[in-house]
């Protein structure tokens, strides 16, 4: 599925991909100066560093290559910032090899970078907020204050700083990628990073009095949380990354419910509702990714096992098939020989014409049960289709008959005359009709009533319009215990060659498709199923085919 996690390969070797110098070196630029104008008073030393998050970022997304623009970025950024010629090469120094340091061990430790796992966090955590910040902080506390006593007061503050530059900024960065969005979703995106920058927008301006402001400053929270819940972690990232901008900058611009003792103390009681935020959005985005990660997996079993499935319901029908295939071939074969000695007896063209024809259809006629053999069999598409109910009903139908007639049952196939539209796995409907009436058909034989020797099968709407119902009803026995659930648990079974998963796997199938499917005894006959789809009305417009 287009959404789960897709595994990246790890840190690249040196290389050289000019967009990612380009924008490396761009973003680091932009970010750094903006920081720049948020530094604490004494010692002073910026509260917040996004250019650490792209540094690291960049250097595990593009490779080892884009160092040497981190090195140059961060350079001219400082020396853009008034550092004398040194302390910005020092700075630059320690920025570049503490974001190699942590994309290296990030790519040590497995990081996949899409976060789409809770452990995939947890590295970024560990390694971005751990390592990186605390070795890019104490290095630029070094520089800011040398071996002074405000050192340790630096660095923690430096640190802090490096690690909501990680936290809010490198999530975004080591997440983006392309998305193949239909256009109603990158609408409904930039919708709800438009709305979440309004909201932040509105509670960080003056424009609400403080006492509001500040319980409403929790209002991005559902945001962050419901972008999370509904698109791919970048995503979320991207809200949170929006968020921090211009949170931070209205703070430090003395605006907002936490402008309240100057910009130092006020950015970093900020810092706290961001982190917090950070946390609850990535988390949020990588649960539902494992989520969507474990569906996936459990559709992917089911698709084994109902494979499985379809090859053994084919071994109890090679019988007919291989009866229904011989026949034509022999048909063929004595309509070669006659055509054969008309050609020996001096016969002219339109003599021939009749065997010749009649081998072609007959020909026809085999190779349509191939390929019905061959469409059960093949691996079947994995995605829901609009199809007529009709269609795979028809096939399955068309698949059994040689058994039926090899048996002596009657078959009875009532097709709704209108289209019927549902939204489904076609070879998987095709499955489950196989399923019902092979055991309708074992049923019906074991009983050896001569009277009722007969499988009916019908589609048709339900009076409320909303549904479709496909009916498998026999002239056997019928179920021991009508309406008992457990028939449709797997591995139960009360035939001596059974496998008791035919049900189990029908009802997986139906269930994944939205519908229902229920067990009961039809009065004067035998087992009955109905199993109840959607109707999709707007597929009903055209014309179909059955059998
Ligand atoms: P299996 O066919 O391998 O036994 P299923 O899951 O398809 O496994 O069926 C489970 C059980 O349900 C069967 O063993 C049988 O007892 C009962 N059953 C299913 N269909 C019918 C039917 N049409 N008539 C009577 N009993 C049925």
């Amino acid at each position: 599925m287009a959404e789960a996690a897709t595994a990246r390969s790890t840190l690249r070797s040196p290389g050289f991909s000019l967009v990612g110098h380009a924008l490396t070196f761009a973003v680091y630029i932009l970010l750094a100066l903006w920081a720049a104008e948020f530094t604490f008073d004494k010692p002073e030393v910026p509260l917040i560093w996004p250019a650490t998050g792209v540094a690291l970022a960049a250097i595990w997304r593009f490779g080892y290559g884009v160092t040497v623009t981190v090195f140059v970025a961060s350079l001219i950024a400082h020396l853009a910032l008034d550092f004398i010629f040194l302390d910005a090469t020092l700075m630059a120094v320690g920025n570049a090899a503490s974001a190699v340091l942590g994309a290296w061990l990030l790519a040590r430790l497995g990081f996949r970078g899409d976060l789409s796992t809770l452990g995939d966090l947890y590295r970024l955590a560990g390694v971005g907020v751990g390592v990186t910040a605390l070795f890019s902080g104490f290095g630029g506390a070094l520089v800011a204050v040398g071996l002074s006593p405000d050192l340790a007061k630096a660095v923690l503050l430096c640190w802090l700083a490096d690690a909501m530059g990680v936290a809010l900024f490198a999530p975004l960065f080591v997440s983006l990628r392309k998305e193949r969005f239909a256009a109603g979703r990158w609408l409904a995106v930039t919708g709800a990073l438009l709305l979440v920058a309004g909201i932040t927008l509105t509670i960080y301006s003056n424009w609400i009095p403080d006492q509001i402001a500040l319980p409403l400053s929790y209002a991005v929270f559902p945001m962050v949380m419901l972008v999370a819940l509904r698109f791919p972690p970048w995503v979320a990232a991207a809200a949170i990354m929006v968020t921090s901008l211009v949170a931070v900058h209205c703070t430090a611009m003395d605006k907002g419910p936490f402008a309240q003792a100057g910009m130092g103390p006020d950015l970093l009681s900020l810092h706290a509702q961001l982190a917090l935020l950070a946390i609850t959005g990535l988390a949020l985005a990588a649960l539902r990714q494992e989520r969507l990660a474990a569906e996936a997996r459990a559709r992917q079993h089911l698709h084994t096992l109902a494979r499985a499935g379809r090859v053994n319901a084919m071994s109890a029908l090679a019988a007919g098939i291989a009866h229904e295939i011989n026949q034509p071939l022999c048909a063929v074969s004595s309509y070669a020989q006659s055509a054969n000695r008309l050609l020996k007896r001096g016969a002219d063209a339109g003599e021939l014409q009749m065997p010749l024809e009649r081998i072609v259809a007959t020909a026809d006629r085999a190779s349509d049960i191939v390929r019905r053999m061959r469409g059960f069999l093949a691996e079947g598409d994995t995605e829901d289709e609009l199809v007529d109910l009709n269609q795979p009903v028809g096939e399955a139908c068309g698949l059994m008959r040689p058994e039926f007639r090899r048996r002596e049952v009657e078959l009875r196939l009532e097709l709704a005359p209108e289209r019927v539209c549902v939204c489904v796995e076609p070879l998987g409907m095709q499955q489950v009709v196989v399923n019902l009436v092979q055991n309708a058909l074992e049923s019906v034989d074991a009983a050896g009533n001569a009277a009722r020797r007969w499988v009916s099968v019908r589609t048709s709407v339900m009076p409320d319009g909303r549904n479709v119902c496909l009916t498998v009803t026999d002239g056997g026995p019928g179920l021991a215990n009508p309406g008992d659930e457990a028939l449709f648990e797997p591995f139960i079974t009360t035939r001596r060659s059974g496998m008791g998963l035919g049900l189990s796997i029908a009802r997986s199938i139906v269930e994944a498709e939205g519908g229902r499917i229920r067990a009961t005894n039809e009065p004067g006959a035998g087992a009955r199923f109905d199993i109840l789809l959607p109707l999709n009305r707007d597929g009903c417009e055209t014309d179909g085919g059955g059998e």
